[in-house]
This record gives C-alpha cells, sequence and structure tokens, in this order.
C-alpha cells in the first residue's frame, strides 16, 4: 500500500545555515536504521550527514519489543517462502539482542532495555503442538528456546489468567522504551561525529560525476555515497535514481495503559492471534501484535480502526483478565515498512555508491545490528553476519 503523501511537518521554508552542503555519506532517513548506521560510519571516520523529513516513521511510532522467536503472525499468514528464509536468519536475531545490549550500555542515558525471555502462548492442544514443534526447530537453529507446560507457567508468569496452557519460552527476548532510545541513540549519533538535519526531507537524488546530488528544500548536498534508509518511503527514494525496491508501507495499531504496578516482566505473543503485550519499566501495559490501522485520506496520517482497538483489548483481557481495571489512556498508528521478510542491505548492482538500508520483519530489534553490517560493508570491514542474502538483486530490475 502506498500511503498519501504525509503533509506533517512541511518542509522548511528557507535554506537553513545548518544544512551542510558536502558529506562523504548522506543517510536519508533517521529512524532506527539510519541513526544507527549514521552511529557505526561516524564512528569508523565516515563524514555522515542524516537527512529526514519527518514524514510517517515506524521508529517513533513502534511497541519497543525485542523479538527473537518466529512470530507466529509471519509462520501462519505468510508463504512457505518466507519462513524458510526467517529460519535462515534467525541467528541474526540474537545477534541483534546482544547488538541493543551493546547499544544501551554506550548510550547516554538508561533506556530501560530488559532482556527477561518473551513467551509466545497456546490456548488449544493444538497449539500448544504448533509451539512444540517451532520449538524444536528452533532449539535446532541454535535458539534458546523451551515449552512451558501450566504448571511451569503458574511459576513464571502468575500475571496470566486461565485460558493459557502452556507456552515457549524464548530467553533472549525482551522489551526497551522508544520514548528513551530513539533520543539517545540521535544523540549518540550527533556525539560519535554524524550531522543530523530533521524536518528536511529529500525531494531529489541524481548521480553526479563520481558522487551524487541530494536535493532538499533547504538547498542541495553533494556526498559521495548515499545509504537510503527511509523505511517505507524507500521505495520512492530508490526510484529516484531508477532503482526498483519493493518496500510496502504497513499502518499498524497499537493501544497503552495507565501505569500500574509492575506484573509482567515477559514479552507475551500469542500462538495463533496476533498480539504482543508487556509492561513498561513505569508500569504501562503496551499492548499490540500488528493489527491494521489505515491511512486516512484527509491527513495522510495513520490512524486506528475501531476494531483493532475492540480486538486487541479483547485479546488481552482474555489473556490477562485484571486488565479490566486497567484504563487505557492512549491508541496510535505507525507505519512498518514490509519488504519480502528480509532486510534489504547493501550496495545497488549498477549504481555505485547507492546503499540500501531497509529492516526486515520485527525491524526495529535489527536496527542496531543493520546500521553495524551496513557501515562494516562501507567501509570494506568483513560484515559479522553474512550478508550476501539481503541483496537488491533479488528483487529483479
Ligand atoms: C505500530 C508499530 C509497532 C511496531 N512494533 C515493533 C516492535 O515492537 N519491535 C520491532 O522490532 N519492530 C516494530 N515495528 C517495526 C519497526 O518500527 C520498523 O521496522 C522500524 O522502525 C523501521 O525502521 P527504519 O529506520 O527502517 O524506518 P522508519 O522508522 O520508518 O524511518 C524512516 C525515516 O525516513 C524518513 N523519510 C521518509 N522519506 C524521507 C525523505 N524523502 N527524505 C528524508 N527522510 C525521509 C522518515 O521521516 C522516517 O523517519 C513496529 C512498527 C509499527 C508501525
Amino acid at each position: 500500500m502506498s500511503p498519501p503523501p504525509d503533509p506533517r511537518p512541511g518542509p522548511r521554508p528557507d535554506p537553513g545555515p545548518d544544512l551542510p552542503r558536502e558529506a562523504d555519506v548522506v543517510v536519508v532517513g533517521g529512524g532506527i536504521n539510519g541513526m544507527c548506521a549514521a552511529i557505526h560510519l561516524a564512528r569508523m571516520g565516515v563524514g555522515t550527514l542524516v537527512l529526514d523529513g519527518g514524514g510517517n516513521p515506524g521508529t517513533t511510532t513502534n511497541a519497543g519489543s525485542l523479538h527473537v522467536q518466529m512470530q507466529s503472525r509471519f509462520i501462519r499468514l505468510e508463504t512457505p517462502e518466507r519462513v524458510a528464509a526467517l529460519k535462515r536468519h534467525l541467528s541474526l536475531y540474537v545477534m541483534a539482542v546482544r547488538a541493543w545490549e551493546a547499544l544501551a550500555a554506550d548510550l547516554d542515558a538508561d533506556i530501560e532495555l530488559k532482556v527477561e525471555g518473551g513467551l509466545m502462548l497456546a490456548e488449544t492442544p493444538e497449539q500448544y503442538e504448533f509451539l512444540a514443534d517451532k520449538c524444536r526447530e528452533e532449539q535446532r537453529l541454535g535458539l534458546r528456546v523451551e515449552m512451558l507446560d501450566r504448571a511451569a507457567l503458574d511459576r513464571v508468569a502468575p500475571y496470566l489468567g486461565p485460558n493459557a496452557i502452556g507456552a515457549e519460552f524464548c530467553a533472549d527476548e525482551g522489551k526497551m522504551n522508544t520514548l528513551l532510545a530513539n533520543p539517545a541513540i540521535e544523540r549518540a549519533a550527533v556525539a560519535a561525529g554524524a550531522a543530523v538535519v530533521r524536518r528536511t526531507p529529500v525531494t531529489g537524488l541524481a548521480v553526479d560525476g563520481t558522487g551524487f546530488r541530494v536535493t532538499t528544500p533547504a538547498g542541495t548536498v553533494r556526498c559521495g555515497r548515499v545509504v537510503n534508509a527511509a523505511g517505507g518511503a524507500a521505495g520512492a527514494i530508490a526510484a529516484m535514481l531508477g532503482v526498483r525496491l519493493p518496500v510496502e508501507s504497513e499502518p499498524l495499531h497499537m493501544n497503552v495503559t495507565e501505569a500500574v504496578a509492575p506484573r509482567i516482566g515477559h514479552l507475551v505473543q500469542h500462538a495463533d492471534r496476533q498480539l504482543t503485550l508487556k509492561q513498561s519499566v513505569g508500569g504501562n501495559v503496551i499492548i499490540g501484535g500488528g493489527r491494521p490501522a489505515f491511512f486516512d485520506p484527509r491527513s495522510g496520517r495513520p490512524s486506528v480502526f475501531r476494531r483493532s482497538i475492540e480486538g486487541n483489548l479483547a485479546l488481552a483481557l482474555h489473556i490477562c483478565p485484571w486488565l479490566s481495571d486497567v484504563r487505557l489512556i492512549r491508541t496510535w498508528a505507525g507505519v512498518n515498512a514490509k519488504t519480502d521478510g528480509r532486510p534489504v542491505l547493501g550496495e545497488v548492482p549498477g549504481v555505485p555508491g547507492f546503499f540500501v538500508l531497509v529492516s526486515g520483519d520485527a525491524g526495529y530489534s535489527l536496527g542496531p545490528i543493520s546500521g553495524q553490517l551496513l557501515a562494516e560493508v562501507m567501509t570494506g570491514r568483513a560484515p559479522a553476519y553474512d550478508v550476501s542474502d539481503f541483496g537488491i538483486a533479488r528483487f529483479g530490475g
């Protein structure tokens, strides 16, 4: 789905004196991917400028779940080819957690990163069997997962109501507070030497000699290389150079409750239904799970469906009946960038110097490791993970 143009916040009216006119690398998009790439590039000595237009991002709207085990919504809803790729790259998600831990230790603020494990719940014997099969496969692939029966659930997750009969537990899953993480990550990019200019959309991109000319309403920047990290808009940025990059903008729904006493340590999901449920350090219960939202044609912004609010809350109450005493304080919608499930990461064949960085599934979880890998590729280092499966060439054209 292509979103209508986002009217916020509007281009800057004048060329600002703060817009650098030259950079080694321009990163288009200051979401989690662009910002993490900028941190690593700047630390590796590359002059990096991040330009962000402030459009419809996933990063500032996401739920802060740190995913590792295969999400049932992808396995049950997606094609077998996607599942095979998911399995092939499961270890990348474990690396992603380690990358978050390293990043968090390096930031100037506590981002409330907690890796206390994740539960995927079963309510029926059939769902339990599905999880047990998944668990065996994930163990074979090296994940720290195990099956828990109801008695074990009572011990580790007493906050659950009576409906779950068991769960798959993944020790490496977790959560963080994105409201704290995103600004801290941007400060880290700036501290590393990157320049970050917001409210400045890239409106044109052209090859210029051995580099590129990047056009914005605030003026033009000349650079040697470009990183396209524009999330759902990455396809439009690629098209400016005649490159085909199929990225879909997927509006998704979230809910958050008032703060209550701490009860839920895990990231909780469901074997068969759309649910993510966790509690922030501050006590708010954050409830999501990939339910749909939509682009409001009047504003161009993502907006919520009533049925997603109701469906999400009904399921959360079904799993944790005590939530009926807790008030919902906010719902929102954000835009996920959806590819074929795998990251798109690397240089575009035929356009030397033009790099793409788009997340695979659970893209916020993958942001720090993806940014690191791209910076390693761009600086001629051996990437810490084999990225040969992530090239844009797989889309043809
Ligand atoms: C509601 C919701 C909940 C989610 N929850 C989770 C979760 O719990 N865990 C998880 O792992 N993932 C989650 N995701 C997915 C995750 O948020 C995304 O995969 C991730 O944020 C993608 O990061 P990104 O940097 O690639 O793109 P984005 O965050 O979309 O950033 C792209 C940036 O590019 C900018 N941009 C666009 N066009 C231009 C232009 N022309 N010029 C300059 N800048 C431009 C935008 O302003 C934006 O800031 C969720 C997504 C949504 C929508």
